[in-house]
């Protein structure tokens, strides 16, 4: 079995290169806390952990279906969207079944696929390192049940279009599953298009992925969702686990769709500070793709697991994909310029 690893967290660099202090930009996590008023719901929610929650998040899926514009029979609620996923390929993928997605992409559709037996079919990436369309609607067979497309895709950070994805989607047969991963939906510009309005209604095989992990800060609570037709939403429900969506995680959904206007007006100032990034690595020479996401990818290809090493010994703890690159967090402006300090240190040293 592929393995999913988690980031490192600062507290385990400090302890292994006896560092004052590290900052995490391995994760995609929000840099600072989440809001006030989401703290306050899941402290409200948890005065009531003696009963169980309602399996169903019947009321948070109202208030998705309200905010996005569909039925509520298109909606379903996971344990994160990480949950859907799963979901996905316990309800469509048998023994033998083919699961094709590009690759390199986000890492726990390989370690999905593996688990029910199915087998992997990887589609190189693009030259400028987005998706290859053409290829992956090729890459379909009979044999093919489930395709996954993360746009942005982690870790390289590159969209894909509304328009181009249709234009794969009617090459593809209808009793194919195609999910659209869109953890990083708020960061992306919407020129990109909307796949929940333009393809669902489409496309009965397409299932969107969302969640409140990236740009709500709420990644340690564990709530995501999927926008599909009925039918595929039924079947994701079939096999969802017992309750595993808990009650403060439902409850802090409901406060952050309440609030979500206000919650999201931080995001423009952190897309600021993700494209001060790409600017300042593009004007020390290297060669950053367009990247959409809250992470940029750097491609250090050979020297990736070194340049890791040297950055985490400098207190950066990033995502190194050893002999690609390596995926980094856009965090805080200061933990910003330490990644960016310490990388210019290194190029320095190796000069
Ligand atoms: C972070 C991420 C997810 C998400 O996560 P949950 O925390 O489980 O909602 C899903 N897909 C991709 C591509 C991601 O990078």
């Amino acid at each position: 079995m592929p393995r999913y690893r988690p980031g490192k967290s600062a507290a385990q660099a400090e302890a292994e290169h006896d560092l004052s202090s590290a900052v995490k930009l391995a994760s995609n996590e929000h840099p600072f806390p989440p809001d006030p008023r989401l703290v306050e719901a899941v402290a409200a929610s948890a005065a009531g952990s003696n009963r169980y929650a309602d399996h169903l998040a019947t009321e948070l899926r109202h208030a998705l279906a309200a905010h996005v514009g569909v039925d509520v029979e298109r909606v379903t609620v996971g344990n994160g969207s990480v949950g859907l996923l799963q979901q996905l390929c316990l309800a469509y993928v048998d023994p033998g079944d083919d699961v094709v997605y590009p690759w390199r992409s986000f890492e726990v559709y390989p370690v999905f696929t593996q688990l029910m037996g199915g087998r992997s079919v990887q589609v190189p990436l693009a030259h400028d390192l987005g998706h290859d369309l053409d290829a992956v609607a090729a890459a379909v067979t009979p044999d093919t049940k489930l395709v996954f497309l993360a746009t942005p895709n982690n870790p390289t950070g590159v969209a894909t279009s509304v328009d181009d994805l249709a234009t794969m989607l009617s090459k593809v047969p209808d009793d194919v599953i195609v999910c659209i991963d869109e953890a990083y939906r708020e960061f992306v510009d919407p020129r990109f298009g909307d796949p929940v309005t333009e393809l669902v209604p489409r496309f009965p095989n397409v299932v969107v992925t969302r969640t409140f992990s990236k740009a709500f800060a709420l990644a340690g609570v564990r709530i995501g969702y999927g926008i599909g037709h009925p039918s595929v939403v039924a079947m994701l429900d079939a096999v969802q686990m017992p309750f595993a969506v808990s009650a403060p995680a439902q409850a802090v959904g409901l406060a952050a769709l309440d609030h979500r206007d206000s919650l999201l007006a931080t995001i423009p100032a952190w897309i600021a500070e993700r494209d001060r990034v790409v600017a300042e690595l593009r004007g020390a020479g290297w060669s950053i793709p367009d990247v959409q996401g809250n992470f940029v990818w750097l491609p250090t290809g050979d020297a990736s697991a070194e340049v890791a090493l040297a950055l985490e010994q400098r207190g950066v703890v990033v995502r190194p994909f050893p002999g690609e690159g390596l995926r980094v967090s856009t965090g805080s402006h200061e933990e910003n310029d330490r990644f960016l300090d310490a990388l210019r240190a290194i190029a320095a040293d190796t000069v």
